[in-house]
């Protein structure tokens, strides 16, 4: 368990990063009260309820979005041999990391979960083109038309 200073230092970085507020709290054990009204303090409005747990496919819908999660995916599986902490830090480093490339990506925290989940669970593969090298996910796609996002080349499988 965390420590209550290390608590609320880390329910702040997610905060900024307007993460749900049911990871937050998962990843905290503060009060939802608690987070709610910071969250609100800190942005000025207040957080989104429920969560809209999307598929996989709702995030590469057009090739940019396919583009931006391969470069998400790339930047969580960097942060996991970087990282040696809880996982929610990996997600944090992998965010910032990937906001770093792509500063005006709609992609958002909560969304990650989606990307990372697939990962995890090797129902989508990161990989690279064998033309260009630039980083794809297999299988992410409703199409399943696996070519490079960015030259067009057909990837292995
Ligand atoms: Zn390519």
């Amino acid at each position: 368990m965390l420590d209550n200073y290390k608590q609320q230092t880390l329910a702040l970085e997610l905060i900024k990063r307007k993460a749900r507020i049911g990871t937050i709290h998962q990843e905290t054990a503060i009060s939802i009260k608690w987070l709610r009204k910071a969250y609100r303090q800190y942005h000025g409005f207040s957080a989104r309820s429920g969560d809209n747990k999307q598929s996989i496919h709702a995030l590469t819908r057009s090739n940019q979005q396919y583009k931006e999660a391969a470069a998400f995916a790339a930047c969580y599986r960097q942060a996991q041999f970087i990282i040696d902490q809880r996982s929610i830090y990996q997600v944090i480093n992998a965010f910032d990391a990937f906001k770093k490339m792509h500063p005006a990506s709609k992609l958002d925290f909560s969304e990650t979960s989606v990307i990372i989940e697939e990962l995890l669970a090797n129902t989508i593969e990161l990989t690279r083109c064998p033309v260009c090298n630039c980083w794809n996910l297999l299988r992410a796609r409703m199409n399943h038309i696996e070519r490079c996002g960015v030259c067009k080349a057909r990837l292995k499988k």
